[in-house]
């Protein structure tokens, strides 16, 4: 019986339509924040490599410069400029710029995020909230808000946040900030099912410890470090590469048939709502 059903579903249409991995994102435009370092960069990388157009922004021009001429070095069709994402200015300029030099958008990573604080959750202040909510949360909605029309344009998109493990499980010292991580998932799922009706796809990711800057003071001190990865199952820190590839891949074809959906990217962390 068993064996009767498997041969039917081998044999059904509908098992195996598409027998090719079709990740190529040759003519797409990406839009990616906080791209001049880091997580974002290797976002930028990866894509460039796909074929995608990026556009990397950050707050310095010194550092989209570098990024600018570090992705062109490696072949990569790439345009860049100043983005503080916390800023509206900032954001139209960045939408314009894609839409005037690259044609349109078809892919947005909000991967931008502060944290200017670190304490206990009730010495935390009114700024340190509208700091981190605007610039980690209600940017990211906004952004989205800014190219959604240009994606309807290409008749669809992708647009992926990026959160964190701290969103799932607060980090002891960073109160306000795993709970602006935490609104991303709420975000990425509001935002589906609306942008779905428009074929765009709304996902996010949620690295763990991951080797850039912003984490220096996870893994700077080898005592610390050790720490953190008694929680992992893979033994090792994350690198920006772990994280740029699963974004791509949440930005392509493969990925066609999810939205709504947080991928968690934390070499086994152990981390649950
Ligand atoms: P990173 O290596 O320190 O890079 C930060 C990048 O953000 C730089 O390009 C910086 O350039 C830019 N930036 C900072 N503030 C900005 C703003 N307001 N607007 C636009 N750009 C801004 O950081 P990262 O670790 O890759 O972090 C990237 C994202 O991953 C963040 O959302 C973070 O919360 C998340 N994350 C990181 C880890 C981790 O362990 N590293 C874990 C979980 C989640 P400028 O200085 O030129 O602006």
């Amino acid at each position: 019986m068993l064996r009767a059903i498997t041969k039917g579903l081998i044999a059904s249409p509908i098992s195996g339509g598409r027998m090719m991995s079709n990740t190529s994102l040759s003519g797409k435009v990406a839009i990616v924040t906080a791209s001049t370092d880091g997580i974002g960069l290797a976002a930028a990388q990866a894509l460039g490599k796909r074929g995608a157009h990026v556009v990397v922004s950050s707050r310095r021009q010194a550092n989209v410069d570098k990024a600018v001429s570090l992705l062109r070095n490696e072949n990569i069709e790439v345009i860049g400029t100043t983005c503080n994402v916390g800023n509206r200015e900032d954001r139209e300029r960045l939408v314009n710029m894609a839409v005037e030099q690259c044609g349109g958008i078809d892919i947005l990573v909000s991967n931008a995020a502060v944290n200017p604080f670190f304490g206990n959750i009730l010495e935390s202040t009114d700024e340190v909230w509208s700091k981190i909510l605007d610039v980690n949360v209600k940017a990211a909605f906004l952004l989205t808000k800014q190219v959604f029309p240009h994606m309807v344009k290409r008749g669809g998109g992708s647009v992926v946040f990026v959160s964190s493990v701290a969103g799932y499980q607060p980090m002891q010292g960073l109160g306000p900030y795993s709970v602006s991580k935490t609104a991303l998932l709420g975000l990425t799922q509001a935002l589906a099912p609306e942008l779905a009706q428009s074929n765009i796809r709304v996902n996010c990711v949620a690295p763990g410890i991951i080797k850039t800057r912003f984490s220096a003071a996870l893994w700077q001190s080898e005592e610390v470090a050790n720490e953190f990865l008694k929680l992992l199952s893979i033994k090792r820190l994350g690198m920006p590469e772990d994280i740029g590839g699963v974004i791509t891949f949440l930005c392509s074809e493969d990925a066609s048939y999810i939205t709504g959906e947080t991928i968690t990217v934390t070499g086994g962390m152990n981390c649950r709502l």
